[in-house]
């Protein structure tokens, strides 16, 4: 399953992320991981047997935890096959198939809504 991990300022500085791995003895599949002074964002992949105890840890220490399971829903009557949103998915989730048309991998969705704002027919939207 794809999780969400929010650092706050207050404790950015600190090794949560492997002080909580270590813990638990639990492997996070990190695939992207944005960091400033101020706020760490992580997206990471996780046995779905080691969620509860990793999000414990993780929210003891101050992170906040999220589940990614509301991915994208392409509207196919209204997606015209731009492309545009290949482009812009920074989880690689769209590609064109041998015809030309759309092919998407929805697990690979981290729910950043980029897309949505980027397609011109208004095609796209999260799951709620
Ligand atoms: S950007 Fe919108 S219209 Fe274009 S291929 Fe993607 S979903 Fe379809
Ligand atoms: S919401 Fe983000 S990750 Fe998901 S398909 Fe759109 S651009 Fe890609």
């Amino acid at each position: 399953m794809m999780i969400k991990i929010n650092i706050s300022s207050n404790v950015i500085g600190e090794p949560i992320l492997a002080e909580s791995m270590i813990e638990t003895k639990t492997a996070l599949n990190i695939s992207q991981a944005h960091f400033d002074s101020t706020y760490g964002e992580i997206i990471a992949e996780v046995e779905t047997d080691d969620f509860k105890s990793i999000r414990e840890a993780l929210e003891s220490k101050g992170a906040k935890v999220t589940v990614l399971d509301h991915p994208i829903v392409r509207d196919e009557e209204e997606c015209v096959e731009c492309g545009a949103c290949i482009s812009v998915c920074p989880g690689h989730v769209f590609s064109f198939d041998e015809e030309w048309g759309i092919a998407q991998d929805i697990e690979k969705c981290i729910q950043c809504g980029t897309c949505i704002k980027m397609c011109p027919h208004h095609a796209l939207s999260l799951e709620k």
